[in-house]
């Protein structure tokens, strides 16, 4: 018997686009097709709308335990089902304790079951204080490592300098995991804050001369070079720039088991939107200029990127105000809202062929990377991780709208085009159209195939 029948819905896969009935019993899509009949217990009425593999969002820090008055899981999940997400990966920081042990990653796992609406895989730490725990991380089935080159702003999650980086990659490399890194130089980063700081200079346009591309460049050389070394998988995080990208690319090229990450703040704001909103798009590497916005916006259509994450790292409203934007806490609130916008504007360009490319980064490439079974494709046999998107109308972002736990957001007032009218998990619908209470938390920790 079929619990949920998706009606004649456009099914988007990296491959192509077209309509066909979805049909659901339990957790997974065990059938599709042209007229599956309407003999379910529930039928749903896609035609006109764009059915999307779930969106995972391979990166956001949602800061439990700990400093759930960042976040939390329970706003944080919620934001996420309403724009269309089903799964999330995470951060170890900036939870606290991060997740650098068995321990904390036990009881990271077990709030996350108590709170979550969707589904959830967790990073551990790669620092110098936790080379002893990577092997009990790995055996709890961490989706990988993460480890920033620069001072992450947190003390208890100390950076990985070129040693740790080095002996990480080699005990995670024999586990088959990725290390992901910020990739960010902190000599040059920091030698320029401090020249700058100490001048009196403090203003935004102070702030994104303090961490020039070519900061993330010495970062991201380093990092490829010791994955090349090591033969470990290497993500890099939050790439802002092109240049960035290319050697990235190049490095694949030679060998390196390289993915890239970047963001839809990189894509949807500019140097001059932080000189107009301040606080709420402060994020390191920070938003860079038109033109290497535009040049990024090529390569994701051109299929340059694997992966988009939303980067969603929220704080309490009174750490983002300062006269000083070196102070200003920094972190961009966006997993509901960043990866919709950029979906409308690759559809208002690229039309259904900018879907496919969205949900090979959303989707289809983030399963694979990280060895998620059962996710990111609409397959029998898959989990019906789903949402569906409409095109047609489209309003501006309302504060209101915004289901994180701190309004704040540099996406309100945006024109969103697309329309996330449900998203179901595991074959519940967890947000949207025709829900009568809000949904239970029922998510799982996703664990990579070993
Ligand atoms: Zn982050």
């Amino acid at each position: 018997m079929t619990d949920l029948l998706i009606h004649s819905g456009s099914l988007v896969t990296p491959e192509q686009v077209f309509i066909a009935d979805v049909a659901i019993s339990g957790e997974e899509i065990v059938a599709i097709g042209p007229n599956l009949g309407r003999d379910a217990t529930q039928v749903v009425d896609a035609s006109g709308a764009f059915l999307f593999p779930g969106f995972i969002d391979a990166h956001v820090h949602f800061n439990e335990p700990g400093r759930a008055e960042w976040e939390g899981i329970s706003t944080g999940s919620r934001a996420l089902a309403a724009g269309g997400g089903t799964l999330y990966f995470d951060m170890p920081l900036n939870s606290t304790p991060p997740t650098l042990d068995g321990s904390t990653l036990h009881r990271k796992r077990e709030i996350a079951e108590a709170k979550s609406v969707t589904d959830f895989a967790l990073w551990g730490g790669l620092t110098p204080v936790n080379l002893s725990t990577i092997e009990e991380l790995a055996d709890l089935g961490v989706v990988g490592f993460k480890a920033f080159m620069s001072d992450s702003g947190i003390s208890d999650f100390p950076r990985a300098d070129r040693v740790t980086l080095r002996r990480g990659m080699q005990l995670i490399a024999r586990r088959g995991l990725p290390v992901a890194v910020h990739a960010e130089d902190q000599e040059l980063t920091a030698k320029l804050t401090q020249s700058l700081r100490s001048a009196g200079k403090t203003g935004w346009k102070d702030f994104l001369k303090s961490r020039p591309v070519e900061a993330e460049l010495i970062a991201i050389r380093t990092a490829l070079e010791l994955a090349g070394e090591t033969g470990c998988p290497l993500h890099i995080v939050h790439v802002s720039c092109p240049e960035g990208i290319d050697l990235i690319v190049r490095a694949r090229d030679q060998g390196v088991n390289v993915s890239v990450e970047t963001c839809p703040h990189y894509l949807l704001l500019t140097e001059r939107d932080l000189e107009k909103l301040g606080a709420p798009a402060k994020c390191a590497p920070p938003v860079r200029d038109e033109g290497r916005c535009s040049a990024l916006w090529n390569l994701v259509r051109a299929g340059m990127i694997d992966t988009l994450g939303s980067d969603h790292s929220p704080a309490p409203p009174e750490m983002k105000v300062s006269a000083d934007a070196f102070s200003v806490w920094g972190g961009i609130s966006g997993c509901q809202h960043g990866l919709a916008l950029v979906l409308a504007e690759l559809f208002s360009t690229d039309g259904v062929m900018g879907f496919q490319r969205f949900t090979s980064m959303t989707a289809a490439k983030v399963a694979e990377r990280f060895g998620l079974e059962s996710k990111g494709t609409i397959a029998p046999g898959c989990h019906a991780d789903l949402v569906l998107v409409t095109f047609d109308g489209g309003s501006e972002i309302p504060p209101e709208s915004l289901r994180y736990r701190h309004k704040m957001s540099p996406y309100t007032g945006k024109f969103l085009r697309a329309q996330v009218r449900r998203t179901w998990l595991r074959g519940q619908q967890i947000y949207g159209e025709g829900l009568v209470a809000e949904p239970k938390p029922k998510g799982r920790m996703v664990r990579p195939r070993r």
